[in-house]
């Protein structure tokens, strides 16, 4: 195993806390409830993109990056976290967002928007269809101008981005063990599958008995998100000498819990007032949201035996909770939410 010798530089607060859920045990009627607090990693705000970055960044100063490229939505927690990793070791960032129109910039800046502009990135935004070729035109002129620009995928979900979560997967065991609990399950969001592929490739390498469940955060994409982050669990074990082998039955994704990417649903306004008021735990409407619907879901639907131990990932995004505002204001008071699909969605257009 590779993981002790990766180079890395540390971001992140580790390790984060895991916590008990007691009133949220019993308000779903068992079974046991942890929360694992990566929302606490400590990078602007937190969220679990800082344990990829320790590899990623590392890497980058190892290529003698000066310059990160990547991108995202609009109010990507991946882009807020990757702009202040790189922000921390001196480099400057440029973000290819994409957003319901290219130049897209709203009045108001709100959420990891706001984030992004106070850490003074370069910011474009295009449509999703257009942000490919600006990446490579944004690539193409750094080199030109004698930079050494660096391309970070969406969400970093790559091997070296994935050992941040067959990390993540040691120290939650480690946790386990002193805290002498069974952990049967681990619940989480899963989006680029970076998150997902790591925990499954830990969880089988360690050995833990954990099984990983991952949530859809994009709606339904049919096999094809299994595929991919089946072949990330293999490529991440290859490049981190795990001698695993992974199927279709240790990458478990479900996919009803979000309609869209971005898209806020009644199950998730409901799962974000019940975590705050059972547990003053705040979770993200993109993210998170989809996670502990799906979470609610299961226990409510008796998927879990009333002895099970779950943890639920919190996996950060919180900063996105502030542009959702009116809509879960009129949850909150019961009223018809005023929009589902948000302003800076691609999908936004034509509604
Ligand atoms: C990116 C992100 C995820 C999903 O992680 P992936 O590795 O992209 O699947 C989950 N939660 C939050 C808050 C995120 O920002």
């Amino acid at each position: 195993m590779r993981l002790n010798t990766l180079p890395r530089v540390r971001l992140a607060n580790l390790p984060t806390p895991m916590q008990e859920m007691p009133n949220l045990s019993k308000e779903l009627g068992g079974p046991k409830l942890l929360v694992k607090r990566d929302d606490l990693t400590g990078l602007a705000f937190g969220g679990n993109k800082a344990r990829k970055l320790e590899f990623l960044m590392a890497d980058a100063v190892e290529k003698k990056a000066d310059y990160i490229v990547t991108g995202a939505g609009f109010h990507s927690n991946w882009c807020t976290q990757t702009v202040a990793a790189a922000r921390r070791l001196g480099m400057e960032v440029v973000l290819v967002k994409s957003g319901p129109k290219d130049g897209y910039d709203p009045k108001e800046y709100d959420g990891n928007q706001l984030l992004h502009f106070l850490m003074g990135a370069e910011i474009h935004v295009a449509r999703p269809e257009n942000s490919k070729k600006l990446t490579e035109e944004i690539m193409e002129d750094l080199r030109a101008k004698g930079h050494n620009p660096y391309y970070m995928p969406v969400g970093g979900s790559t091997p070296i981005g994935a050992a941040g979560y067959a990390t993540a997967m040691l120290e939650i065991v480690s946790q386990a063990v002193e805290k002498g609990v069974k952990i049967d399950y681990l619940v989480h969001a899963t989006g680029s599958g970076g998150t997902q592929a790591g925990l499954v490739a830990g969880t089988k390498a360690f050995n833990s008995g954990i099984k990983v469940l991952g949530v859809s955060t994009g709606g339904p994409t049919g096999g094809r998100r299994t595929e991919r982050i089946m072949n990330l669990v293999k490529e991440t074990a290859d490049f981190l000498e795990f001698d695993i082998v992974c199927d279709e039955d240790d990458v478990n994704i479900f996919d009803e819990y979000a309609e869209g990417y971005g898209y806020m649903i009644e199950g998730k306004a409901e799962a974000i007032k019940l975590a705050a008021e059972k547990e003053g735990l705040m979770i993200d409407p993109v993210y998170t949201a989809s996670a502990m619907m799906g979470l609610i879901d299961l226990c409510r639907n008796g998927f879990f035996k009333p002895d099970d131990t779950v943890v639920f990932l919190h996996t950060g995004g919180t900063a996105a909770l502030f542009p959702y505002k009116e809509p879960l204001k009129a949850y909150g008071l019961g009223k018809d939410m005023p929009w589902k699909i948000p302003e800076w969605s691609p999908s936004s257009v034509g509604q």
